[in-house]
């Protein structure tokens, strides 16, 4: 069961403050959620990052069964979201977590910017996915051959410069660069650079919102950072 328990779903919503009413309005299932999918419904955090893993790996070998796509399924959801794991990834266009994942509508509360940059924006509705539609499990999914971490390195050595709002990318990313230990490999540079970024995103997003701190401390939510391989299609779990 979700939360191990009704009852400790329902301790969450009041520890947030929400009235039983309005729990009942953000979180109602539909009775087709029952029927299709008795297995998306009340996972914990470690039961998401195996279906997670399940996708990933349908992916990769390339059988995928492209889930929750059909006519029946998406008029099911028109009452309601029960996603079951929320993903904070980059907007690059060869990362489409749905996709990656093997997942379909419904299936993934999804956040996107590039180099998975975390802002108030971001954050909010991490928090949202968190505190409203009781997700277990927030992944933070970098991947291989970032453009936004690569252009943040280029900046951190003097090799180019950015202008107009990538220029706030590029200092928001900056911190995983610099912690980063140098290597004259590049791409092995590049990868660390990529997998710390995920991971500091991970750790910032716990250290800086209250309700997601206490979800993780207290409800059993989990925060993981993930690396994604555009080569071989591979999620790789980092934290
Ligand atoms: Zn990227």
């Amino acid at each position: 069961m979700r939360d191990s328990s009704d009852t400790a779903a329902v301790t969450r919503r009041r520890l947030f403050g929400l009235t039983a009413g309005t729990a009942a309005a953000l979180t109602v299932a539909s009775p087709a959620w029952a029927r299709e999918a008795p297995d998306s419904k009340n996972l914990d955090a470690e039961a998401s990052w195996r279906k997670l893993a399940e996708g990933n790996g349908r992916f990769v070998s390339g059988h995928q069964t492209h889930p929750h796509e059909s006519l029946k399924w998406r008029e099911s959801l028109v009452k309601g979201q029960h996603p079951f794991a929320c993903v904070v990834g980059c907007a690059d266009s060869r990362v489409p977590p749905e996709l990656v994942f093997d997942e379909g509508f419904g299936d993934l509360f999804t956040i996107r910017a590039a180099g998975e940059v975390l802002d108030n924006s971001v954050l909010g509705s991490v928090e949202y996915a968190v505190e409203h539609l009781e997700v277990p499990l927030v992944v933070v999914l970098g991947h291989a051959s970032c453009g936004a971490v690569s252009a943040t390195i280029d900046v951190v050595r003097g090799r180019a410069e950015v202008s107009g709002e990538i220029s706030t990318l590029v200092r928001a990313i900056e911190p995983a660069v610099l912690a980063t230990p140098p290597d004259r490999d590049e791409k092995a540079f590049l990868a660390r650079c990529v997998d710390n970024q995920a991971k500091r995103v991970a750790a910032l997003m716990v250290e800086r919102s209250v309700t997601i701190r206490t979800a993780v401390r207290h409800h059993g939510v989990k925060v993981v950072a993930a690396s994604y391989q555009l080569d071989t299609g591979a999620v790789t779990r980092l934290t």
